[in-house]
């Protein structure tokens, strides 16, 4: 039997490579075939045949009201009716300059991109700028974007794809990334030790969510923050995940650690392609045109991709969107520990407000290491279990699932009850 979405994804692997415009979506690695979507509204989304599905994914990230909330729908077809682009500068974005600043006091200054990968790849440069030197320390298993200097140890897609670097990235510039082991502060110490005045930032994602999701131990991002003021390297908060969803904040707020720089994706965007990055004002002075570090882009601070993302950030704060997400959190937590507890196989659940994983393996997890004790296999077939009766998980037990202010009691019910049957199956 053949479904359309089959159809579609035969005539996609013919024109787009492996059939996807981002490798994760081709389910490769839970041995599976991607549907295709038709709509999605709330936490829901319908294929292409109109089977339903409960997102757990809210297309990565940025859906944290669900999909096509009214707002933010509104707010973007207002914005489209006084065009599309302008290349000139428009007041929403210094809104949302004011609005970043005003919730991250980090950033005294802020500059809008296209990408997360973008806004990590900027604040690279700009580090390199500032310091006049060239190494970066970045953690295993944390995912930057496909950013060359980054793609060392990376997590996301590229744990999942045979390789842990991508072909393609010259032997000099892995040589300038000095990937360590997440929460190893010996590690840390001994990197600057060695690499003294050569180290010019040290990159994290202070809530690694790019190989499952886990969390530092309560001396990690202190000694990251003193080694860099120590050393004189700055500290960038990769945030395009946990940046206003763990809190208004964002981690570095939960963490109470002040980053150098701090890149933002995701959620910024409300659904548009957006990222941003930005810090202290002294270091963003030197981006073009007051200093010597180029970046640029011909749609950066795009009239609908400011809009949306303002809708969304307000729309969060009217509704107090992190405490209803904590208390949505809670109660998913509560139904998924209950089917865990019926399963037969070890599986480690860690969650943070909005964000969760389970691990088919057993604690503590808190490295990648740890994380790749997973049993894929086992995942695999609880992801298929889960999306065959309609409950859509990302697919990869290196994710991290989402949950959005529009998901319902009724929904983690529904989950609940699946997922206990797909574990039973196992
Ligand atoms: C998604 C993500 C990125 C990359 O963002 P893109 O918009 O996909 O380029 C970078 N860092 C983190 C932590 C991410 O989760």
């Amino acid at each position: 039997m053949t479904s359309r979405s089959t159809d579609v994804f035969h005539a996609a692997q013919k024109r787009i490579p492996g059939g996807v415009n981002s490798p994760v979506r081709a389910f490769r690695n839970v041995g599976a075939e991607p549907f295709f979507v038709d709509r999605a509204q709330g936490a829901k989304v319908w294929d292409i045949e109109g089977k339903e599905y409960i997102d757990y994914v809210g297309s990565w990230g940025p859906a944290i009201l669900g999909h096509a909330p009214k707002v933010v729908v509104d707010a973007v077809c207002e914005a489209a009716t006084r065009g599309l682009s302008f290349g000139i500068p428009n007041p929403l974005e210094v809104e949302i300059a004011e609005l970043i600043c005003d919730w991250m006091p980090s950033i005294e200054k802020v500059r809008m991109v296209n990408s997360g990968t973008e806004a990590t790849m900027s604040c690279i440069r700009l580090a390199r700028g500032f310091t006049g030197r060239d190494k970066i320390i970045k953690f295993d298993g944390c995912y930057h974007g496909h950013v060359d200097a980054l793609l060392v140890k990376s997590g996301s897609g590229a744990l999942t794809h045979g390789r842990p670097d991508s072909a393609g990235v010259p032997q000099a510039f892995v040589g300038l990334t000095i990937s360590l082991p997440f929460n190893n502060v010996d590690l840390v110490r001994k990197a600057f030790r060695e690499n003294k005045n050569e180290i010019a930032a040290v990159i994290i994602e202070p809530i690694p969510a790019n190989a499952g999701l886990y969390f530092p131990r309560d001396d990690f991002l202190p000694v990251l923050r003193e080694e860099c003021t120590k050393h004189g390297a700055l500290l960038i908060f990769d945030e395009v995940m946990t940046g206003f969803r763990v809190a208004r904040g964002g981690a570095q707020e939960i963490y109470r650690i002040t980053p150098d720089l701090t890149a933002l994706g995701k959620i910024i965007g409300g659904g548009l392609p957006v990222g941003a990055f930005g810090g202290r004002a002294e270091i963003m002075d030197q981006l073009s045109p007051d200093g010597p570090v180029y970046q640029a882009g011909t749609l950066s601070g795009n009239p609908l991709a400011m809009a949306a993302g303002l809708a969304q950030l307000r729309e969060l704060e009217r509704i107090d969107g992190w405490k209803l997400l904590e208390k949505l959190g809670a109660q998913f937590e509560e139904l998924a520990r209950d089917a865990i507890a019926q399963a037969k196989s070890d599986i480690t659940f860690h969650r943070i407000g909005s964000m969760l994983c389970l691990f088919f393996a057993r604690g503590p997890i808190v490295d990648l290491v740890s994380a790749q004790r997973s049993d894929l296999k086992m995942f695999a077939k609880f992801f298929r279990g889960c999306l065959k009766q309609g409950i859509y998980f990302a697919p990869s037990q290196f994710e991290t699932g989402f949950i959005s202010t529009a998901h319902t009691s009724e929904d983690f019910e529904r989950t609940g009850a699946i997922m206990r049957e797909a574990l039973a199956e196992l």
